[in-house]
């Protein structure tokens, strides 16, 4: 496993972080009260961000079982991956195929050193500190280049990522990069924060953000065609480009959406495409 460079000097308790208020908002235990009194500012604006976390996370959940196991993935490159928490990645997949080799990629201290801890003894699921802005150092990283078999198809995941990503930044261009490094057959998970429903929410909850800096760029709600942009060489599985809790809803896990009644009240579009 590689060491996250400089990890513990990383840790800035003074501002909220994105992967710490998350965790918080999941019902987690890896926050501060920085993070804690940021997604209380943002309930004042938005006030179903847990369920949408929430949503968020049972997508992450039907969209890593459908990979691993209907598409017949074993390699998950999960981007943007945050601070472990109930039902991780390589838990999921590796109860499908237990050879299933999974490289998680957070730019957060506290979500790498938590889940370099978790993997310690796990000899298929490691964990690297990089800015997914910079694919190449993510593709060229050991973490890539040990566990995962560049000439098989790899799923990359990008859920609850790229709306951190602000245009001058080139989402399009990042995701081109790690669909040009896979092989034909390989997947791409996203799901994305749109203010096509509950517009005024949405634009409240981008104004704090801007404020808050809990996010680097902030947080950039974009439109359904300019998400489904995001998607190109991608051929997308059934049903498409659609909000959260209609993709491929099954209750697998037992647990209801909590969006099920009114999906387009998650704000979140979700889609899986394969290359
Ligand atoms: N993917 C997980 C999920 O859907 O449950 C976590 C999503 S969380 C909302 C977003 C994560 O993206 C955070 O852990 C944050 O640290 C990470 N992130 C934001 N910008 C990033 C960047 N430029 N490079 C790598 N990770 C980033």
């Amino acid at each position: 496993m590689e060491e996250p460079p400089g990890w513990a000097a990383d840790v800035d308790v003074s501002r909220p972080s994105i992967a710490r208020a998350y965790d918080y908002a999941l019902g987690g235990s890896h926050n501060f009260a920085v993070d804690r009194e940021a997604l209380r500012r943002a309930r004042e604006v938005f006030p179903d961000i847990d369920l949408v976390a929430r949503s968020n996370r049972l997508f992450l959940h039907r969209a890593v079982r459908f990979l691993a196991g209907e598409a017949g993935i074993t390699q998950f490159l999960d981007l943007g991956s945050g601070v472990p928490t109930v039902g991780n990645v390589h838990e999921i997949v590796q109860r499908v195929n237990r050879d299933c080799r999974v490289v998680y990629v957070d730019i957060d201290p506290i979500a790498v050193i938590h889940s370099s801890m978790l993997l310690a003894d796990d000899p298929r699921a490691t964990v690297v500190q990089a800015d997914v802005r910079r694919p190449e150092s993510i593709l060229t990283s050991r973490a890539v280049t040990e566990f995962f078999d560049l000439s098989q198809p790899v799923a990359v995941l990008m859920v609850a990522i790229l709306h951190y990503i602000g245009d001058s930044d080139d989402p399009a261009g990042i995701v081109d990069a790690f669909r040009r490094a896979t092989v034909p057959g390989s997947y791409l998970a996203l799901s994305h924060i749109s203010p096509d429903e509950r517009t005024e929410e949405i634009e409240q909850l981008e104004q704090l953000e801007q404020r808050s800096q809990a996010a680097r760029t902030g947080i950039v709600a974009r439109r359904c065609p300019d998400i489904a942009a995001l998607l190109k060489g991608y051929d997308l599985v059934d049903p498409g480009l659609v909000h959260v809790p209609m993709w491929r809803p099954d209750g697998g896990d037992g647990t209801a959406d909590p969006f099920a009644a009114a999906p387009e009240r998650s704000t979140l579009f979700a889609a899986v495409g394969c290359r």
